[in-house]
Formats: C-alpha cells, structure tokens, sequence
C-alpha cells in the first residue's frame, strides 16, 4: 500500500510531548483508565498510548466497556499532565531554594549555577512552562532552558530509553549560529520547532509526513532582506546529532514556500547525511513578500529533527577571523609548551624502532596550503602538536562549513579555534626564512631548531647560548641558507633515527 501523506496532528504532537515527560507510574495510570494492559517497558507503555491517539485500528481502548476516541484519551493525557506537572511545581520550588547550596544539574565546565528554572522556556515543542527536567545550554547567547524529553530523543524509535544530555549541551538556536559563523542570526522568524518523526506505514516504509507553517513579514525585515548582505533563510538541525554543529535535513525532505518548490539538499532523497557531509540552509528571500508567507516540508524519516526560518547577515573571512581569540588570550603559553613537551617526549616512547636521538622533527607546513605556516592556528581541545594556517583554514570552511581538525578530523566550531602560542611564535620568528624552510627539530624539553641549522632556541624563542666558551656565539638564526656541515657534539642532538614519514612528527 502506497503511503499517503499524512499531515503532523496537532492533538497527537501536544500528547507526545506531555508523554514523553511522563514516567512509567504516569502511564500505567493513563493505560489503566483506557482499559489496556499495563505490562511492558516504558517504551512499550508509550506506543500502546500512540497508537490509540494515532487512530491504529488494532488497538482499541475502552471505557467502562465503550469504544473511545482519541479526544478522550488526549484529555486524559492532559489530566495526568497537570497531576505530575503539580507535582514537579514543588521540585521546581526547591530547586530555586537550593540554588545557593547544591544544585542538581548535568555535569557543567562552568559555574552558571544560578539558573533560575522561572525563566522563559524556550523550547521547540512551543511550551514555555518548565517541567521535569531542563537543559542547560553551554552558548552564551541564547541559553534559555529546554525541556530535556523534547531535545534528548532516542536515535531509533525502538529505542527505550533515549540517550543522555551530551556533558557540553547546546540548544538548536546556538547550534545553527555555530554551524555556519559566515551567517549570523539577526531575527528568528520562525522560532526553532520540532518536525516529528514519520511513522510507520503498515508496509513497513515511512509515511510521508507534512509540516507547514504561516510567517509574517514584517515592513522592517522585509525592508531589511532587500539589502544584499542579508538573507531569509530556512534551517534544520537533526535533535540527536553526532555532528552537533550542522544543518541536517531529513531524508525525502521537499519544501515549497508559497507554492514555489524548493530544493533542500544536494545528496538524494534517499541518501543519509554521511559524517563529513554537511547539508545547506536554502535561502527563502526571491520568493517571500512582506506579510504572511507559508512554508511546507514534506519528509519521510524516522527521527526528529528541529526547523526554523531566520533573517541571516552575511559575514566577511575579516569579520570571521576577528571572532578568533588574540593569540595571548586563547591559550597561556605554557599549556602550549606542556602539549609540545608530552608530544616530544611520548614520540621516543611509541615506537618500536630505537630512539638515537632527543629531538623530533616538526612539519611546519599548512596541510590545507601545502606552504609553511603563517599564523598557527589550532582547536583548543585537540592533544596534538599539529597546527593549520589559521586565515588558509578560514576561507576553506566559509565553503566547506566543516570546521574539522585537518589533523586528527575532528568536528568543532569556530569558537574552538585559538592561535597556538609555541608555533606561532616560530613561524613569526622564521618568517623572513626561505619558503623551503618547512621542518624544526624539537627536542622534549620545548626547545627548537630550524631542520639544518645549528642553532637551537629555549622553548621561548631566545636563542640557545652555547656552553662551550671558547668558541664563537653561532648566529646562525640570522644566517638564512641552511647548512649542510655536520652537527657539531656540543649540541648533544642527532637526528630521531626512526622510520617516520617524510612529514615529520605533526
Ligand atoms: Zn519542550
Ligand atoms: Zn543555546
Ligand atoms: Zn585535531
């Protein structure tokens, strides 16, 4: 049997969400007065509710002996809600009267602990009254709480128990703002929404399910769109997202805006969203006026995902690279220096072959650019050595959007790069050298030397006075050609004698 196109109910979408705060006690209460069985996991306990308040012929309720209909079950629903949710009232109360002792919140970085839970909600389930459990976003621009049952969604609908808040939670609209820091939200047109999972069609395939909505224009924002740096522009985030910070469509996904049909994404309807993949938020503006304008996606996927349409500013690789924090204050320079000592070190540990030397060799080539190094830029939470040519890297993301480490291909935002202190205090140093000057020896004290060159620096960039005092200081930082003397023994350095790549330890 062929899907037909089933519209999101607003009846069931309000019941799912009071469901999903609903404990196991909830439940049975609402199954018992529908007349079902209450055995089961929580799980099961959920669907049998669904499936009545989703009008599926096999699972009839009854009240004492009659047929009922889904108004009813949604009513007792709503009556079961308002029980538990008196009850979470007073959870609430002394959790606000706990806030200056301990306070029961997710694992957090940093102390933001007087969260007040009266704040406004904001939520893509639409409700703005705190219940149960509430999020705590990690940004710092929008960080309103969020109902945990409605953005921590189990990745299969088979699964019982959904997963975890991540230790580092974001909420959608922060997500988006760090999906993409080449577009900055100016105004949220469409607040962020939850676009709910397909169901199952009774041949095992997916319904194709319908969610639109109405906007207004106002005068202003239309006004605003006119100007070229701006843009109207539709986003949609997967809720449970191994890639937090990326546009993700559902599959099937189509879309027209007052009538006009749209293309969403560029992989096929059918093709998931591989990890490097990153879909695009289709830009609305030629085809919206000022006033009310309609927007309709048509999907046809199993998981929940969250939409919203926003007016986006334009920003320049200037504008983007300003946002990275001065080289002083994104990392002290002794943490830097900590990372080159571990890396140096547990290089001669690591290998299999015999150490016959007390430096590595460092490539200070960009691995996007190919060319050395400028401005060494890295993400802060990544433990290698390795570093990118911070301005090289920018350019490529205002395209690729991927905000992957190059090195070890992690997934970050911008708001995790940071200028390494040891590097780039070398790559300044050596910037008059010759552009074949790509490698440096590192020894795991910190202290370096150009690959080729005598000279060695204090892990500070102070050069290196020799212990011999007989002979002449060296200059040889000064000396641009590269030597091909032999090392004399007083630099007590032999070339690390293993097998590594051309490209040196990175
Ligand atoms: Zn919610
Ligand atoms: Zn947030
Ligand atoms: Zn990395």
């Amino acid at each position: 049997m062929a899907p037909h196109p089933a519209a999101d109910d607003p009846l069931l979408a309000d019941c799912k969400f009071k469901l999903n705060h609903f404990r196991i006690k909830e439940l049975k209460d609402v199954l018992h007065q529908l007349g079902l069985p209450k055995q089961g996991r929580k799980q099961e306990l959920l669907d049998k509710i669904i499936a009545v308040l989703s009008d599926q012929q096999d699972q009839h309720a009854k009240m004492n002996g009659f047929m009922i209909g889904k108004e009813t079950v949604a009513k007792i629903v709503d009556a079961t809600f308002t029980k538990m949710h008196g009850s979470t009232d007073a959870v609430a109360t002394s959790r606000n009267q706990t806030d200056s002792g301990h306070i029961v919140k997710p694992k957090r970085k940093s102390d933001h602990s007087s969260t007040q839970l009266d704040v406004n909600v904001c939520c893509p389930c639409g409700y703005s009254l705190p219940i149960d459990s509430m999020t705590k976003c990690e940004g710092t621009q929008y960080n309103t709480p969020q109902h945990v049952g409605c953005v921590s969604i189990a990745e299969k609908p088979t699964d019982s128990v959904p997963p975890e808040l991540p230790p580092y939670f974001y909420c959608d609209m922060c997500r988006i703002d760090r999906a993409d820091p080449f577009c900055v939200t100016i105004n949220h047109i469409i607040l962020p929404v939850t676009v709910a999972p397909s169901k199952i069609a009774p041949d095992g395939s997916y319904d194709v399910q319908y969610f639109d909505k109405t906007f207004l224009l106002s005068r202003v924002n239309w006004e605003m769109l006119q100007k070229d740096e701006y843009d109207l522009q539709v986003w949609c985030i997967l809720l449970n997202e191994n890639i937090p910070f990326r546009m993700h469509w559902p599959l099937h996904s189509d879309m027209q805006v007052n009538g006009i049909h749209i293309r969403v994404v560029n992989r096929q309807p059918t093709q998931q969203l591989g990890v490097n993949g990153r879909d695009d938020g289709p830009v609305l503006t030629t085809y919206v006026r000022e006033g009310s304008n309609k927007i309709v996606l048509s999907r046809s996927d199993p998981r929940t995902f969250c939409l919203g349409v926003r007016i986006a500013k334009r920003r320049s690789i200037e504008q983007v690279l300003s946002f990275v924090p001065k080289e002083e204050d994104g990392e002290n320079f002794d943490k830097a220096l900590a990372r080159v000592r571990r890396e140096a070190d547990t290089a001669d540990n690591d290998s299999d072959i015999e150490v016959v030397a007390d430096s590595v060799s460092v490539n200070l080539r960009c691995p996007i650019t190919g060319s050395r190094i400028k401005t060494a830029g890295r993400f802060k939470p990544c433990v290698h050595m390795g570093c990118f040519d911070l301005e090289a890297f920018v350019e490529l993301n205002q395209r690729s959007r991927k905000w992957q480490c190059p090195i070890c291909l992690k997934n970050y935002s911008l708001d995790n790069i940071i200028i390494d202190p040891y590097f780039n205090r070398i790559t300044s140093l050596i910037q008059s050298y010759g552009d074949d000057v790509l490698e440096i020896d590192v020894k795991p004290d910190g202290s370096w030397r150009v690959n080729g060159l005598k000279q060695w620096h204090l892990s500070d960039g102070t050069l290196c006075m020799p212990t011999d005092i007989g002979s002449k200081p060296d200059v040889g930082f000064v000396k641009l050609e590269i030597k091909e003397e032999p090392l004399s023994e007083n630099t007590g350095c032999l070339k690390l004698g293993v097998g590594r790549n051309n490209y040196g330890k990175w």
